[in-house]
């Protein structure tokens, strides 16, 4: 279920898609929680989103509405991912837009997990 004021889920949006194997990506890792894979626009040496295997088409969606299981058992499969990665060591930054001020283009809930150099400051 769609928060109050948020728009439902379009089960037709690219990361559904790729969800259902209807569309290719560069898988990293799967489990029951999450499928992670390389974003086709790297922003950064290595640059990972991590999306939920449910409906949820954004943060708010899935923190308000997704059993407590399934928000642990994702949170901790990205941090998994990161370390599996390489990441944790050296840090990383780990992002997710949430809404139109964001600039959230896809509208199914992801994190995404930059790395590999130097990242700077950013505030926002
Ligand atoms: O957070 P936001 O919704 O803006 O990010 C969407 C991300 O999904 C972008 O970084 C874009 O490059 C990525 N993308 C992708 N594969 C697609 C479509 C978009 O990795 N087929």
């Amino acid at each position: 279920m769609p928060v109050s004021g948020l728009p439902p889920y379009d089960s037709q949006n690219i990361f559904a898609r790729i969800l259902r194997g209807e569309i290719p990506c560069r898988k990293v890792f799967e489990n029951e929680f999450a499928l992670a894979f390389h974003d086709i626009n790297p922003q950064a040496p290595v640059h990972v989103l991590v999306i939920p295997k449910g409906p949820y088409c954004s943060f708010a969606d899935f923190a308000a509405t997704a059993p407590e299981a399934d928000i642990a058992g994702f949170f901790r499969t990205v941090g998994t991912v990161a370390k599996d990665l390489g990441l944790e060591a050296p840090g990383y930054r780990m992002l997710a837009n949430m809404g139109e001020h964001s600039g959230q283009e896809v509208p199914h809930f992801h994190v995404h997990l930059f790395g590999g150099r130097p990242l700077g400051r950013m505030i926002p």
